[in-house]
């Protein structure tokens, strides 16, 4: 058990030491807008500048510029930008780490992981730059040919979460730099200093391989600087990922001007424990999942729902499971959980467990607050198992936090309807040793989200498959797969070289 927590002064040297190698100048970022702060103790690192609505404009019409120049640079000399910031990630891992610690939380291996994130999708989009394939169709019409060929889409605007400080910007950005698209970030107004930082190491980037200047901007701040960039007339396509709430602000203002959205929003993800499970996979799996990054991940396992026949085992080795759990200071390498990212956090968690609790529910473990005297201003909880005799509201809910409900099942009906009755749609999984119980899991009536694992947590993906959630999680898809032509305008294109005019489906116009 770690009982000591660093101190504000020297967490706040650490991070002034990763943005200063990391190429930020401070004198420059340095104001009294906005406070960069810690969990590890809940203070005030420093203050930042932060960006005017003006400030926005300003920022997009830079980006669309560089735009209107960047779109006619070939893809693959694209890709050349992207390999090279790739490289200074790599570089910078460590301060890039320390940074998502310092603001995020972080135990140092995921915050590491984060990092790692951001090298893969440079990978990936490296790769993707030789590959941005149109189709040729057969035409219907004799020497006539029929393709489709796609074009960069214009700025981007990338709107990010707490709790993926950067990796889901560089999702976002090293793919749209391949697709010849431009970058307007608006990172969370609580994680601005890992921003600042990747935006450094990318502008170096910029100017070592001679792409135009302006390719990405930050901005800094809150709501109001993400609505400016959404209402942006010069923002084809808005890639939002954040709350329910915040997609369902966001959504329509984007599509009431014909743009684009990709929403990346809350999940409530559940697995399905059928009796045939190897139990101590499945244990280690949803501890790491309901437990790991203190509950704050989009992908968190929140629901477990478990067979009548092993629901008390499960519950016995979670129960054990939770109580070894080590909680502290993410800095320290014996540490499994950070801290909550605020005081509002620990007290939804709160808040939430007594509903449970109200609703019938029992609490197997955790759910009260530790290192609450060596940290005061910092929200370190025992992650909470609790056993729920149904699906109540609460539990339909996505609380963030570590919060892991149990429900149980007689058949796997049952076990799939309860998996899909929530209004989220993002991760799920199922552990069993029967082929036909999995197959069922990922068929076209199973799991309804846009991430389905088999005897594998609900929490982590990687960056070759696309990422994303169905219903409130937003529809949208970013990272791997064929993500990229949401980054990009397709056009269709017939080409006639037969010398006569000849009109589809028969259609005779002749005079
Ligand atoms: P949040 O919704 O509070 O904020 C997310 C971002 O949206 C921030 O940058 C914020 O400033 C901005 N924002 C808020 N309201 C806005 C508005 N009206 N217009 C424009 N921008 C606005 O979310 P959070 O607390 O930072 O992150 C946690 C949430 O994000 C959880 O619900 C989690 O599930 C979700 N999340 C989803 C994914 C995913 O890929 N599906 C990934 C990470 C986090």
């Amino acid at each position: 058990m770690v009982t000591t927590v660093s101190r504000t002064d020297d967490v706040r040297a650490r991070a002034e030491a990763a943005l200063a190698r990391s190429g930020v100048e401070l004198g420059a970022v340095k104001g009294d807008a906005l406070a960069a702060r810690t969990p590890i103790t809940g203070a005030e690192l420093f203050g930042l500048r932060a960006d005017t609505v003006e400030g926005v404009d300003r920022a997009v019409e830079a980006a669309h510029a560089a735009f209107l120049g960047w779109r006619s640079v070939p893809a693959p000399v694209r890709g050349a930008l992207v390999k090279r910031f790739g490289e200074l990630l790599g570089e910078h891992k460590e301060h890039l780490a320390d940074l998502v610690t310092v603001e995020a939380g972080k135990i140092r291996s995921e915050a590491l992981g984060e990092v790692q994130e951001m090298i893969d999708i440079c990978d990936f989009a490296v790769g993707l730059s030789r590959q941005l394939y149109g189709r040729t169709m057969p035409s219907e019409r004799p020497g006539h040919r029929l393709m489709e060929t796609w074009h960069p889409l214009g700025v981007v605007g990338v709107i990010s979460a707490f709790n993926f400080p950067v990796a889901v910007w560089a999702w976002n950005a090293a793919v749209a730099l391949v697709c010849g698209d431009t970058v307007v970030w608006k990172p969370s107004e609580l994680t601005p200093l890992t921003a600042l930082a990747c935006t450094a190491l990318l502008d170096r980037a910029i100017a070592e391989t001679g792409a135009p200047a302006h390719l990405n901007q930050i901005v800094l701040g809150g709501a109001e600087i993400g609505e400016r960039l959404v209402d942006s007339p010069l923002v084809p396509l808005v890639s939002a990922t954040g709350s329910t709430r915040m997609g369902r602000a966001v959504g329509p203002r984007v599509a009431a001007r014909f743009g684009r959205s990709i929403l990346e929003l809350g999940g409530n993800n559940a697995a399905v424990v059928t009796p045939s499970a190897d139990l101590d996979l499945t244990v280690n799996a949803a501890v790491f999942a309901a437990a790991g990054t203190a509950g704050q991940r989009c992908t968190t396992l929140r629901r477990l729902i478990v067979h009548d026949d092993v629901a008390d085992a499960v519950v016995e080795r979670l129960t054990a499971a939770y109580g070894r759990l080590p909680i502290g200071d993410p800095f320290q390498e014996s540490t499994l959980v950070g801290p909550l990212v605020s005081e509002a956090s620990y007290a939804r968690m709160r808040s939430a467990l007594d509903r449970a609790v109200e609703e019938g529910g029992t609490l197997c473990a955790g759910g009260e607050r530790q290192l609450a005297e060596a940290a005061p201003g910092g929200y370190y909880v025992r992650p909470a198992l609790v056993r729920m005799p149904a699906q109540t509201a609460v539990v339909r809910e996505e609380t963030f936090a570590p919060i892991l409900y149990v429900l149980t099942y007689r058949d796997l009906d049952e076990a799939i309807r309860l998996h899909n009755d929530v209004p989220q749609g993002l991760s799920s999984g199922i552990f069993t040793a029967d082929q036909r119980e999995a197959e069922r899991f990922l068929a076209v009536d199973g799991a309804d989200c846009g991430i389905v694992n088999v005897n594998i947590g609900t929490s982590g993906a990687e960056i070759g498959g696309a990422f994303g959630g169905e219903k409130e999680t937003g529809g949208g898809r970013e990272s791997g797969s064929d993500a990229w032509r949401a980054y990009m305008r397709r056009a269709t294109n017939t080409v006639n070289y037969s010398g006569r005019v000849a009109l589809a489906q028969g259609v005779d116009f002749s005079q």
